[in-house]
């Protein structure tokens, strides 16, 4: 396979053709070993020297997000948690940054609490608002612009282009939370972005099995340096076995999005205009607020993620949840196995979720299934 000239699908589905010389394997090997041997002349030429700095499990994974994202570099950590807050640790105290009101709930309590503290000024904006990043950004001070889109749990779109612009003409560096999109759906490299973050968690890995992170850079400068250097010093790292798992789910990322991707459309718009359903958040709806710029940034579909809002509030949201037989009732995203979680209940005191809120992540099965499941769970909750 020529790398430069294969569709992304091919990439994925042959993990970038690499094939393991010693034994021509086409799945590579686990490589456990924490440690490497030094050379006799007191050199490390292999560059290798222990695992916490790196892992030669990690380079097939890392070149192929990579190449799927457009990037120079990518770097693989132990979970989505751990990629994301070193891009903010590798930033100065005294540092201001502006992050996205709606957004994924842990990095935002990370950044209000343990962030702020440790003395970055973290200001939360409507970050779907250019007029609004425009007014919060102080050109020279602040560092970096935290986007996330779609975000967490109201799928509300930001315009990657257009605040990269505006950062950038104020001096800051701009970071894409991507989980949601995915390389599928989103490239914000191209869009001007200067790092993508996943929670491989998620649709990455696609399998609900491991815990993992990943930060795609579009340069390897000093900056990148220093967000690889917080994950040798602390050990944000991931396990060999994470990633070899983490390698087999990208395999299949391609078809996994697109199906969920799919369903999820079907299932909003049958929602939308449902009795039962006060209303459907989801940026494939024509209606939605950030429709225009996600027909605009997002390619062959709006992702996998919706929400619903109970007809009858809280009770009657918690209600639908528990009367589900084929949804499961869990937290997280981006499985094969279809999600609901009342969020508001996960989030607790300050959410923007509103307490009638259901999140829902589409996974592979017949949407004719799900849809029918939603639907006698919401009648039962109705008391009909
Ligand atoms: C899950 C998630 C994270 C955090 O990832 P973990 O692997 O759970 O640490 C960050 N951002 C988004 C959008 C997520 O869904």
């Amino acid at each position: 396979m020529d790398p430069d000239t294969a569709h992304p699908e091919s990439l994925a589905a042959q993990a970038l053709g690499w094939v393991e010389p010693a034994t021509q394997a086409i799945s590579p090997p686990i490589h456990a070993s924490t440690t490497f041997v030094r050379d006799a002349d007191n050199q490390y030429r292999s560059g290798r020297v222990y695992a916490r700095a790196d892992n030669p499990a990690f380079d097939q994974a890392e070149q192929l997000i990579a190449r799927l994202e457009g990037g120079a570099q990518a770097a693989l950590f132990a979970s989505g948690m751990a990629a994301a807050t070193a891009v903010f640790q590798a930033l100065a105290p005294g540092d201001h940054v502006l992050a996205p009101q709606v957004m994924y709930w842990s990095l935002r309590n990370w950044l209000t609490g343990f962030a702020t503290r440790w003395g970055l000024q973290v200001e939360l904006v409507d970050m779907t608002d250019p007029a609004a990043v425009r007014a919060a950004l102080q050109p020279g001070k602040t560092k970096l612009v935290w986007i996330e889109t779609p975000a967490n749990p109201l799928w509300t779109i930001t315009d990657i282009a257009a605040t990269a612009a505006l950062a950038h003409a104020a001096g800051a560096r701009v970071a894409v939370d991507s989980t949601v999109a995915t390389p599928v759906l989103t490239r914000p490299l191209a869009l001007g972005a200067d790092l993508a973050m996943h929670a491989a968690t998620k649709y990455l890995n696609g399998h609900s099995d491991l815990l993992a992170g990943v930060l795609v850079t579009r340069a390897d400068d000093a900056f990148w340096q220093r967000v690889k250097a917080v994950r040798a010093q602390i050990g944000g790292t991931l396990g060999s076995f994470e990633t070899w798992l983490l390698l087999r789910g990208l395999r299949t990322l391609y078809l996994r999005v697109r199906c969920a991707s799919e369903s999820a459309q079907r299932i909003a718009e049958h929602f939308a205009h449902h009795r039962r359903v006060a209303a459907v958040l989801y940026p494939g709806l024509r209606d939605a607020p950030g429709h225009a710029v996600a027909a605009r940034q997002m390619q062959g579909g709006f992702g996998g993620m919706l929400s619903i809002r109970a007809r009858g509030g809280e009770a009657a949201a918690i209600a639908t949840a528990a009367n589900v037989q084929l949804w499961k009732r869990a937290t997280s995203l981006g499985g094969t196995e279809s999600l609901v979680e009342h969020r508001a209940s996960i989030e607790g005191a300050g959410t923007p979720a509103p307490p009638d809120l259901l999140r829902l992540s589409v996974g592979l099965e017949h949407v004719d299934d799900l849809i029918a499941d939603l639907e006698q769970a919401l009648a039962r909750a109705h008391g009909g």
